[in-house]
């Protein structure tokens, strides 16, 4: 088999580390597995080096501030290769650019255009661990690039979409994937498989063992991706294309996103075009407007309600300040939570939203906002009942069970 591997920081996060990570790779190339693995900076390193990058300018040139980051991963795949010569294996390392990665110019967020194998696929032959540092590539007009943060699991999954590997496992320091975040509910489970649809909708809201990005790439290239805890032998998570099992959850997580504020446009002009131009603005200014939910308009006014990212609380603010006369009031409330309930079988269900809805009033919870899709249902809550929400959802869906 062709194994892609990755280990994430905590996974490569002191040499002790690295050598046990070594062995495990030895132990899976033994059993006659050709292996090339994908290395994270030790853990708070990328964190210590964006620190020293902004010693001496709030905003360092973006070039060699990608330059500067990609330096975290290569350390951790010599420091890996050595270890494994040392073990005598045989062993080689790469910066991303050097392994094929050829990415967008654009700089601590660059895409993946292509992954050139060639190289790769030699040392292989030669019977060679290859390492692979994550995390970056390098751009036509030649320049180093990083893929954003979180971005080796995106590493290891483009390389083992174009190698098609067999699997591609990616190391954490936990299980695998949760049915909720087990600081908030302990009853939670960890699942074992679970499509890329619903991976992709947990893994934006909030789940943080995969980058989203990564999911989407193997759902676009069929990688067989799982998740599995570098410090133990446990089975992790696989993440498939579908199950066809009829044991399959209606639903299968919950997850949770404090990151939200939430602005309401009281009494907007119901008139047509309105709604377009103050999205428009927004969008213009490259704020990222989550859910929106506008109520019917009577006396020729209606209601709009809209999320938006904390951070970006601000500069929406400054951007709809010019468009007050639009509206009769605005109010702004950054003490919100979205929960969601993701499941693949809501497609097939009925009953799926009014269970829920009915477990939160139980608890005299009040529901703020609903957006809903094929497989998701978001409600937005007041943050101080987060995570007595996400706890009675996850009991009333029996995720516990
Ligand atoms: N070291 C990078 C980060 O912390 C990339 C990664 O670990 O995936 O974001
Ligand atoms: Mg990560």
């Amino acid at each position: 088999m062709l194994v892609v591997q990755k280990y994430g920081g905590t996974s490569v996060g002191s040499i002790e580390r690295i050598d046990a990570i070594a062995d495990r790779i030895i132990k899976c190339k033994n059993e006659n597995n050709k292996m090339v693995v994908v290395v994270s900076a030790m853990s708070g390193e990328t964190n210590r080096l964006l620190e020293y990058g902004h010693h001496f300018s709030e905003h360092p040139d973006k070039r060699e501030l990608d330059a500067l980051l990609s330096s975290g991963e290569r350390v951790t795949s010599s420091l890996l290769a050595i270890a494994l010569n040392a073990k005598n294996h045989k062993a080689v390392s790469f910066s991303g650019g050097l392994a094929g990665i050829k990415t967008s110019n654009h700089h601590n967020n660059a895409k993946i255009e292509e992954v050139d194998t060639a190289l790769i696929n030699g040392r292989l032959e030669e019977n060679n661990i290859v390492i692979i540092a994550g995390f970056q590539g390098v751009s036509k007009e030649g320049n180093i690039t990083t893929l954003g943060r979180g971005g080796s699991d995106l590493s290891a999954v483009a390389i083992a979409g174009a190698l098609k590997a067999d699997i591609c496992e990616i190391y954490t320091d936990v299980d695998g994937v949760y049915t909720t975040d087990p600081r908030i509910e302990p009853k939670a489970k960890k699942i074992d498989t679970i499509c890329y649809d619903e991976m992709l909708e947990l893994a934006s809201l909030g789940a943080k063992v995969l980058q989203s990005r990564s999911v989407e790439m193997a759902k676009k290239f069929s990688v067989n991706l799982c998740t599995r805890n570098s410090f133990n032998d446990n089975i992790g998570t696989m993440i498939i294309k579908e199950r066809k099992d009829m044991e399959h959850p209606i639903v299968s997580g919950i997850a949770l996103d404090k990151s939200q504020a939430r602005v309401s446009m009281i009494g907007v002009k119901d008139k047509p075009g309105i709604i377009a131009e103050l999205f428009t603005i927004l969008g213009d200014k490259n704020i990222n407007v989550d859910m929106i939910v506008q109520t019917v308009g009577h006396d020729g006014k209606a209601n709009v309600d809209f999320t938006v990212l904390n951070g970006e609380l601000a500069s929406t603010k400054e951007a709809l300040k010019k468009y007050h006369e639009e509206f009769d009031n605005i109010e702004y409330d950054e003490d919100i939570a979205k929960v969601s309930v993701v499941g693949i079988g809501m497609k097939s269900h009925t009953g799926v939203a009014s269970n829920g809805f009915t477990a939160l009033s139980d608890e005299n919870i009040n529901i703020l906002m609903v957006s809903t899709s094929e497989i998701k249902i978001s409600i937005i809550v007041d943050e101080k009942y987060a995570e007595l929400a996400v706890r009675s959802l996850h009991s009333v869906y029996e995720l516990d069970k």
